[in-house]
């Protein structure tokens, strides 16, 4: 199962997304003798396990995903790739390294690999565009922009408590948590919860965040998101896509140097062997790329 914690915060590459693409992607850039780890492994494997028997996946005729599943991460495990539980939530392009931020930690890498699998939630109305102008899905990113101030906590899933938490306590932030699930929301006090208060819109008016809930409309600085994925378009400023897929061409590359995708995020088919064989693809240019970078720094040392 996923490892609690990182052996390291940087590496050469970072793999997001623990499903068979990603896996792929990890496996061929420690091949290659670079550091590397995957990131999203609270649930390894997660789709492809609830395969009952995959009839087409080559050399493992009528596999169920568990077995599929445990073949793939025997291999991880022999290249001694860490796998990380977090999710990440955002990731920057700095000079040289891209910063890659999850919940509770911020890594760093050389090249990054997206393999985030088909992105199937919902947005808001607004919440796109409102993106870094008071829409943020991450605390540890943006929470101290907004210290002192008044937010509204979206959250699909009880681990945004957690997050939700570190905004009222760390940053001081005034929350009003909106689950959009059931559960015991465990929350410091002061966080006003609003159970069953759907949204249906977001907009900024005079300078403010206005969210739009049934029977009232809350007014705070910012609005905070947590959600089981997060859409490639709002993982990294740049990124082209069509809402659902990553643009890539045939090298895997994203049109941001240095980011790769590769899996059921670049487009159908949905399908194991695509994903596993993108990754590959991905892996390898990543390295090429880390390599040809370190070339051009030695000649410009020279
Ligand atoms: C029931 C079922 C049966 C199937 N049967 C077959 C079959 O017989 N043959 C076949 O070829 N295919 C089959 N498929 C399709 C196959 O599972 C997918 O094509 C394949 O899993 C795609 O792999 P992927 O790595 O691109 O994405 P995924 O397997 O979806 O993995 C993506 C991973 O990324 C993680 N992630 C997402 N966002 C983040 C983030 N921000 N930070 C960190 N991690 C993140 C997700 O949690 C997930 O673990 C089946 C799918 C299902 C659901």
């Amino acid at each position: 199962m996923a490892e609690p914690a990182a052996k390291s915060s940087k590496y050469d590459v970072i793999v997001v997304g623990s499903g068979p693409a990603g896996i792929s992607a990890a496996i061929n850039v420690a091949n290659r003798k670079r550091t590397v780890a995957v990131m999203g492994g609270q649930a390894p494997f997660g789709r492809s396990r609830k395969a009952h028997s995959i009839p087409n996946y080559p050399g493992f005729t009528f596999a169920s995903g568990e077995e599929l599943a445990a073949a793939f991460m025997r291999h991880l495990e022999e290249f001694d790739v860490p796998l990380i539980g977090d999710k990440v939530s955002k990731i920057i392009r700095a000079e040289d390294e891209f910063v890659v931020f999850s919940e509770r930690e911020v890594y760093h890498a050389g090249a990054v690999v997206l393999a985030t699998g088909v992105y199937r939630e919902a947005e808001i109305e607004g919440e796109e565009e409102l993106v870094g102008q008071g829409v943020s899905y991450c605390v540890t990113c943006d929470g101290r922009l907004f210290a002192g101030r008044r937010g509204a906590f979206i959250s699909y899933a009880p681990q945004g408590e957690e997050e939700a938490s570190a905004l009222a306590e760390d940053y001081g932030v005034e929350v009003t948590y909106l689950p959009l699930y059931q559960g015991d929301y465990r929350l410091p006090e002061g966080v006003r919860v609003l159970p069953g208060a759907r949204p249906t819109r977001l907009a900024r008016v005079d300078g403010h965040m206005r969210v739009s809930l049934p029977g009232e409309d809350l007014q705070v600085d910012a609005v905070f998101i947590y959600k089981n994925s997060v859409s490639p378009r709002t993982l990294l400023e740049g990124l082209a896509s069509d809402g659902r897929h990553v643009t890539v061409n045939r090298h895997m590359e994203t049109g941001v140097p240095g980011v790769f995708a590769a899996g059921d995020c670049t487009g159908e088919p949905y399908q194991i062997a695509k994903a596993v064989g993108e990754g590959q693809v991905a892996a390898l240019h990543a390295v090429r790329f880390l390599r040809e970078r370190t070339e051009i720094a030695s000649r410009d040392v020279v």
